[in-house]
């Protein structure tokens, strides 16, 4: 031969790996007919750890990346700097975790089932769904496209991202970091554009194997009508107004800080947001004086500015329809504690004080629906029992939050509360490694931690028959059988 050829095997994740399944295909000299070589057989599994080994090394490139795409998120969606470095490292958690999951998820390909009888052997096998369609709001852009693409991807799904139209500029970004760290070609793919335009083909598409969309509920619903159509499965990351309920014996000053960063973080567009505070009535008085105070020495202003926690609304859409809240708090006769303007040292931008209301009546708009900005609507409460009838009376169901120094108490109220995320003596802490998602209005089908991977994966059942013995269906046959 004119040259050696090694044997070599496949090459993934930087490493030579033998084929899960060991075969080879020969390669054959045309001019002598002679094998000459052989390649490795990659089999469906093989693609999977190949897939997943890529999702790993996005990671790693999100991670080289964070400075550019942290500048770019502030840029592209107006939140601080300081809040966009938070969401990049939540991103390359995020990616870490599902690789490490999918990993998990090899050793256990095939599960045994347990039948209680001889004759048979069953067992489970996870196999990825094939193409999904992947469909996220602006708020958290390149947070929101990697809670489902990570775990899409890891579960060896191939994936199509459509980001919003408001900010979609990380989104391309992971598409960039994808391409350059080899993730197999077509395994992950991103269409940017408007909802009617991308999102609404995707969502309708009959080669999608599954939808997972996170957004409001009103475009929730048309998404999942046209999954519906299709019979696809859906995941439904929807609104929320979600409650904070602070007792009479909750440390003000600690209170009144999760109080704030519960309304206040991402400049209030946070589908979580625990955007209605209640507050026992004995200690209103403090409370508020606190929060007034609090509220008014927020710094506000250039997202890169050291020290800001508040930024621009998103764009001049959300801006108007912020402010058209405000004005709707004031008709509806709730009472503005602070806030409601332009800040006056920023001329330019979609600048809103952090506002607060208080007095708010169940009948407000303010109180009803969601507003998607730095509002915060609150009313007054006597009695756990009224605490409780006040949170639960909404018609979403994503979140809500518990201050109190009682943790029997604590208990008690969790259980009563009709929501998907509960957060005892804080607001707002998101950890991939724990499930995500509401009930009523706020959608269904969850997404981080095992249960966003699983909901990536089909399951099938495979069942052997295992006995010497002929099956003996027929009716003259003896009854020797199992
Ligand atoms: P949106 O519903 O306007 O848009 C979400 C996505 O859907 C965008 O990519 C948009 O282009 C697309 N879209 C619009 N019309 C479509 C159609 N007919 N078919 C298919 N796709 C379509 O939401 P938004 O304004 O980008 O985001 C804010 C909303 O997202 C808020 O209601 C917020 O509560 C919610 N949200 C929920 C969660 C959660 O985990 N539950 C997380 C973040 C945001």
């Amino acid at each position: 031969m004119p040259v050696s050829i090694p044997e070599r095997q496949l090459y993934i994740g930087g490493q030579w790996v033998t084929p899960c399944k060991g075969g080879r295909l020969p390669v054959v000299n045309p001019a002598t007919e002679e094998t000459i070589a052989s390649i490795p057989a990659a089999t469906p599994e093989d693609v999977q750890a190949a897939v997943a080994a890529a999702t790993a090394c996005v990671e790693s490139g999100v991670k080289e990346r964070k400075s550019f795409l942290a500048s770019l998120e502030s840029m592209d969606n107006g939140k601080p700097l300081a809040e966009a470095e938070w969401d990049v490292d939540d991103v390359a958690t995020c990616f870490e975790y599902y690789a490490d999951l999918a990993e998990k998820l090899d050793a256990r390909q095939y599960e045994p089932v347990d039948l209680g009888m001889d004759g048979f052997e069953c067992a489970l096998r996870r196999e990825p769904l094939g193409v999904v369609g992947l469909i996220t709001p602006w708020n958290y852009p390149l947070l929101m496209s990697t809670w489902k693409v990570a775990p899409a991807l890891a579960a060896g799904n191939a994936a199509v991202l459509k980001p919003s139209e408001a900010a979609s500029l990380t989104s391309i970004e992971l598409a960039a970091i994808a391409h350059d760290v080899g993730l197999p070609a077509g395994a992950f793919n991103v269409v940017t554009g408007l909802g009617r335009d991308a999102g609404a083909p995707l969502s309708s598409h009959p080669g999608v194997a599954k939808i997972a969309f996170t957004g409001s509920t009103a475009t929730g619903r048309h998404v999942y009508l046209a999954a519906a159509q299709n019979l696809r499965p859906a995941v439904m990351e929807l609104g929320g107004k979600s409650a904070l309920i602070v007792f009479e014996d909750a440390d003000v000053e600690k209170a009144v800080e999760w109080a704030m960063f519960g309304v206040f973080w991402t400049n209030g567009q946070i589908c979580s947001s625990t955007s209605r505070l209640l507050v026992h009535e004995a200690i209103a008085p403090a409370f508020y004086a606190r929060l007034k105070a609090r509220a008014e020495s927020i710094k506000i202003g250039d997202p890169f500015a050291p020290g800001c926690r508040l930024g621009p609304l998103v764009n001049d859409l959300q801006y108007e329809k912020v402010k058209g809240y405000v004005r709707a708090g004031l008709e509806d006769g709730a009472t503005l504690l602070t806030g409601g303007q332009r800040p006056a040292h920023l001329p330019r931008g979609y600048f809103l004080q952090p506002t607060v209301f208080t007095d708010v009546s169940t009948e407000n708009r303010i109180w009803r629906e969601e507003i998607f900005g730095p509002v915060l609507a609150s009313r007054t409460f006597a009695t756990e029992a009224e605490a409780i009838a006040l949170a639960n009376g909404s018609e979403f169901g994503l979140a809500a939050g518990i201050i109190s120094a009682d943790a029997a108490r604590c208990r008690r109220v969790q259980e009563a509360l009709q929501v998907g995320i509960c957060w005892i003596n804080c607001s707002q802490p998101c950890f991939c490694q724990a499930p995500w998602g509401g009930v009523k209005n706020s959608g269904f089908g969850r997404e981080l931690g095992p249960f966003g991977f699983e909901g990536f994966l089909s399951v099938k059942q495979i069942t052997t028959y295992t006995s010497p013995d002929k099956w003996d269906w027929y009716p003259d046959a003896p009854a020797s059988r199992l």
